[in-house]
């Protein structure tokens, strides 16, 4: 979809359900903000999309739905697309059932993987692997996490590798 609203520097797009969207439990509606609409180009008139491209891109995904696969919301259904440069693996019914509903989304890093070497009293470490006199660090910096990481571990990295940071910087003056 090209439109000033899904590209840099805006960074927003969104999410387009029909009626059908409200059976998925990924997506809880009631606890997130949307706007609804009873046409897709009243849906893009709201958001501030241009409508002849949101019923494009609409019109497309329908196209590449088929009815192989039933729909099932309650899991991974391998219900996907036909022919879409980026296609859809799971729960690709049409858009086509009123209200839709469109939610804004945009990106956000959750960790960094990988940053600055610390050692296990969070001093930094130079090239030559020696910890660098009073620089000490935490937190993203500090990486930690390579390509996945165990849910919650961020804010106990961050809690142990903080104190641990400030103790030695307080030892050090
Ligand atoms: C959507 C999302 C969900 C997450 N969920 C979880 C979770 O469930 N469990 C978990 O453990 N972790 C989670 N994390 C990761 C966790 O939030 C981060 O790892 C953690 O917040 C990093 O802490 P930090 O102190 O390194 O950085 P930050 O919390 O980003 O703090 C950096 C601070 O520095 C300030 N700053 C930046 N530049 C300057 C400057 N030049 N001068 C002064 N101040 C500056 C910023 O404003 C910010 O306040 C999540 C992250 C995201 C984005």
């Amino acid at each position: 979809m090209k439109h000033s609203r899904v590209t840099a520097p805006g960074s927003v797009a969104f999410h387009i359900f029909d009626r059908k969207g409200e059976k998925l439990r990924r997506y809880p509606h009631h606890q997130a903000t949307f706007v609804e609409a009873d046409t897709i180009a009243e849906l893009a008139a709201k958001v501030g999309l241009a409508p002849e491209v949101l019923g494009h891109t609409t019109d497309t995904f329908n196209a590449a739905c088929s009815d192989d696969v039933p729909f099932d919301p309650t899991k991974p259904d391998g219900k996907g697309t036909h022919g879409l440069d980026i296609p859809k693996s799971n729960w690709a019914a049409r858009i086509d059932e009123p209200p839709f509903r469109a939610f804004s989304v945009t990106c956000g890093i959750t960790f960094t993987f990988g940053g600055l070497k610390v050692n296990q009293r969070a001093q930094v470490m130079n090239t030559l692997h020696q910890p660098i006199k009073g620089l000490y660090a935490t937190g993203d910096i500090i990486g930690l996490f390579f390509h996945n990481y165990p849910s919650f571990t961020g804010q106990t990295r961050n809690a142990v590798f903080g104190r641990l940071a400030g103790e030695g910087a307080v030892r050090d003056n």
